[in-house]
């Protein structure tokens, strides 16, 4: 084998969870965070101004203390992926999010500080030869400190947190590990499912009787507790509303539009082209019903697999798995390439297919070292390459910003997923292009569309239910029945009413709604997935793509997004073209999936 399937995290800290290396780490950021918030005490506007040497000092030290304390959060994060029963783990992380809420305190110190200058002056700051490189971010946390109450009722409300949206959105985790589904196995004995183990069989047991029966008692098993989970977002989601009450926001969509650095306008031109192109995506699951021997798709068959004789997947072994991504990726961008090989030959990537890792994947990036470290479980499928690409997607985009501050390196969820679904698209097109049979072919274009489908519908049901749900929270408790009839209603508005059966209690079920931050943790998703599409829609005529496109990431915590897209595009977010050229290569997809499955259902 030329690479290894086991990272190396010695690099990052040497000698595992409980070394010195680490501890002395964890202490330094502590005692420079305590020293940063004396500073910011003392500082004083007038006698700093007009130069502002010491402020220069005070956010060069912010930016190293946040190096730090992600340099030592991808650490504990990866060895407590790789080993979920690690008891040494969990002690660490409370440590780590101690750190991060007094660090949080100390920040908006010096958003308050910024405040403090007068606008002629921070105008001036904005041009000066040190800070115009974070112009863009100082705006955006001065703007910040404009919100924020002063610093004893900041420091109280970072403390609540810890035992209130955070403890909420830690105490699903609890509930869902109490999670059983009574059900049987393929030989009809008796099982017990956790919910990953009954979630990853409803939307991914090859048998469609298996799934249908399995939707029932898996919707009985969050109504038996629907009460706690109601209780756990009604009580997360109020404290998330005071707290913006707090800080005088009064739209529950301000706060997530403006982390993503997005317009509501952007975002409704957005949903307008999916609602008005999703038409295609319910024929084509009506197509996939057909083939599975159903009028109606069900909730459990959106996302299935299909089982066609012939349609047996290649299985790549790990190394083949490199050479493809590094081969498809340089067809591209012969930089993209390079990062993967470096990725692969300097073993940043944990793959192996072994008991008591968490499920999953994630990259991160630690940018004291400029390396970044991947976490999947790889067992030769061509899903399993498309997730390895997507993951060497998010460190190509951590790897050309590298030598930015870290303040420009920031970027917000949405564009977050730029890179790794762009990465995603060349392998799967790739996989596609070398499938030997139409029926290899057919499933492999299958699993592509669970993107767009979970876009398209799925994600646009969540956002319809969580907006309405949050209306009513601001008035109210909202109580289970609720709970399911908003979600229900929102299922069926966003898949057309084309569908046999519904998934009510997935408002409990679905991780995402519990998350405490990002709040909204939907419509990044789709942002992320369309922008890319029109990238990769570029990408396929244009000739200088390679440098166009990593100007293009560079600048991605660097300006709004509206005007990411005019600079680096040239394109107008705000109107529906530039997305509609990505609807298109989903429809190209769509329109080959029916020409080779139009006999099969005749
Ligand atoms: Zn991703």
């Amino acid at each position: 084998m030329k690479y290894s399937m086991k990272w190396d995290l010695d690099s990052l800290f040497a000698g595992g969870i409980n070394s010195d290396q680490l501890k002395a780490k964890l202490t330094q950021i502590k005692t420079a965070t305590a020293a940063l918030g004396d500073l910011l005490d003392r500082w004083d506007a007038a006698s700093d101004a007009p130069d502002y040497p010491q402020f220069k000092k005070l956010i060069t030290q912010l930016q190293t203390i946040d190096a730090g304390l992600d340099q030592a959060g991808i650490f504990v994060t990866a060895v407590g992926s790789a080993d979920i029963h690690n008891p040494d783990v969990a002690p660490v992380e409370a440590e780590l999010q101690d750190l991060d809420t007094q660090i949080q305190n100390v920040s908006g110190k010096l958003k308050k500080v910024l405040v403090q200058v007068p606008d002629a002056n921070f105008n001036a700051m904005l041009v000066d030869f040190d800070l115009k490189p974070i112009a863009f971010n100082l705006q955006e946390m001065r703007n910040e400190g404009k919100e924020l109450l002063d610093d004893k009722t900041e420091a109280l409300i970072n403390r609540l947190n810890l035992d209130g949206k955070s403890a909420w959105s830690s105490h699903y985790d609890s509930l869902v590990a109490t999670i059983s589904v009574p059900f049987h196995d393929a030989d009809g004995q008796p099982v017990t499912l956790s919910a990953g183990q009954a979630d990853n069989n409803l939307l991914g047991n090859a048998d469609p009787q298996y799934r249908a029966a399995l939707l029932p008692a898996w919707e009985q098993a969050w109504t038996d507790k629907e009460q706690l989970f109601a209780d756990t977002l009604n009580h997360l989601a109020g404290f998330r509303l005071t707290e913006y009450g707090a800080h005088g926001v009064t739209d529950f969509l301000q706060e997530p539009l403006k982390q993503n650095r997005l317009s509501a306008k952007t975002l409704n031109t957005i949903w307008r082209v999916v609602d008005e192109n999703k038409q295609f995506l319910l024929d084509y699951l009506d197509r996939k019903a057909a083939l599975l021997g159903k009028k109606h798709a069900g909730w459990q068959d959106v996302e299935a697999p299909l089982n066609l004789p012939g349609g047996q997947l290649h299985h790549f072994t790990y190394d083949e798995a490199a050479e493809f991504i590094i081969k498809h990726y340089g067809e591209f961008s012969p930089k993209m390439a390079a990062l993967a090989q470096h990725a692969f030959e300097n073993r940043w990537i944990e793959a192996e297919d072994r008991a008591g890792k968490a499920p999953g994947g994630w990259m991160e990036s630690a940018p004291e070292t400029h390396e970044s470290r991947i976490f999947m479980t790889f067992t030769g499928s061509p899903n399993d390459v498309s997730t390895l690409a997507h993951e060497l997607g998010h460190a190509f985009h951590s790897s050309v910003m590298a030598d930015l501050p870290l303040l420009r390196q920031e970027y917000a969820m949405n564009v977050a997923e730029t890179a790794s679904t762009f990465g995603e698209l060349i392998v799967a097109d790739a996989n596609v292009r070398a499938a030997k049979t139409d029926a290899e072919k057919i499933t492999l274009l299958n699993a592509k569309m669970d993107n767009p489908l979970a876009m398209f519908l799925n994600i646009r049901a969540r956002y319809l239910f969580e907006t309405r749900f949050y209306q009513l929270r601001q008035q109210k408790l909202v109580t289970p029945a609720e709970l399911n009839e908003l979600m229900l209603n929102a299922q069926k508005e966003a898949f057309g009413h084309d569908l046999s059966t519904y998934s009510p209690h997935l408002w409990a079920s679905k991780l995402h709604f519990y998350i405490d931050e990002p709040a909204f943790y939907n419509f990044p998703y789709v942002f992320g997935y369309l922008f890319s599409l029109g990238i990769y829609a570029k990408a396929q005529q244009a000739g200088n793509f390679e440098n166009d496109y990593i100007a293009l990431l560079r600048d991605t915590a660097n300006m709004s997004t509206e005007q990411l897209a005019q600079k680096h595009l040239g394109v107008d977010l705000t109107q529906p073209d530039f997305w509609l050229a990505g609807v298109r290569l989903i429809k190209h997809d769509v329109a080959e999936f029916m020409r080779l499955t139009d006999s099969l259902v005749k």
